[in-house]
């Protein structure tokens, strides 16, 4: 993504003036314009008040945690969410990304690793998602699927595939770029009375893979994020 003319807005939330300081001036630098709220309350109502292209966001914070200010603007957005914890911080990445984070980084970081990571949750989220005027189409690189019909077509060329199957790509394909975990993934497709064994999971996807993937051994599309889920890459 070239950051020459189009300046990514960003809402920081933050409530240590150091960082605030040092965040500032390197990402003004870096060609991001920068919002700051320093509490979670500042930061939902900055949230609801302005548009953001991504909500960097600190986890201990006055007034409404890191976790709640993610859950609540994912109940609107899908605004791409990194979230910051500092060193030693109990930090449950799995109800992160549950929560619907993208990403996270610990404090201390270096300014490169933070803004390279920024700028791949917006080029993942910037990548050609298509939803047809009805929203029954779902569009995301070379696949299509049309909803109400339950068709999927990868390259244009339709691909058969089965009901859960259908509903597993149709979570991924909905959220392009970020992790879906397992859990998300069995409540939504089998129920969340679902008893079952969970390998039933990997053998729908390794059925998706072996119909969609060139090399289904090393996917590039529906890729595993070990012991977390599973993710739709785009621009793959
Ligand atoms: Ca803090």
């Amino acid at each position: 993504m070239s950051l020459g003319e189009y300046r990514p807005r960003v809402l920081l939330v933050e409530d240590e003036e150091s960082f605030i300081d040092a965040l500032s001036i390197g990402l003004d630098r870096e060609g991001f314009l920068l919002t700051i709220a320093r509490d979670g309350q500042e930061a939902l109502t900055l949230f609801g008040e302005q548009t953001f292209d991504l909500v960097l966001l600190d986890l201990m914070l006055p007034k409404v945690s890191g976790l709640d200010v993610c859950r609540s603007i994912r109940h609107s957005s899908n605004v791409p969410i990194i979230i910051v914890s500092a060193k030693g911080e109990e930090v449950d990445t799995v109800l992160m990304l549950e929560l619907g984070a993208d990403d996270y980084v610990t404090k201390p970081y270096r300014l490169r690793e933070l803004t390279a990571r920024m700028r791949a949750v917006l080029r993942r989220r910037s990548a050609p998602v298509a939803v047809g005027e009805s929203d029954e189409l779902l569009e995301v690189g070379p696949l299509r699927l049309e909803i109400d019909s339950r068709r999927c077509f990868l390259n244009g060329v339709e691909v058969k595939v089965r009901k859960k199957e259908f509903a597993i790509l149709e979570l991924l394909l909905a959220n392009p770029g970020r992790v879906i975990t397992r859990d998300h993934l069995i409540n939504d497709v089998w129920g969340s009375d679902y008893v079952g064994d969970t390998k039933t999971l990997d053998v729908h996807i390794k059925r998706l893979r072996n119909l969609l993937e060139e090399f289904p051994k090393e996917p590039r599309h529906i890729t595993t994020v070990r012991g977390v889920g599973y993710r739709f890459e785009v621009g793959a």
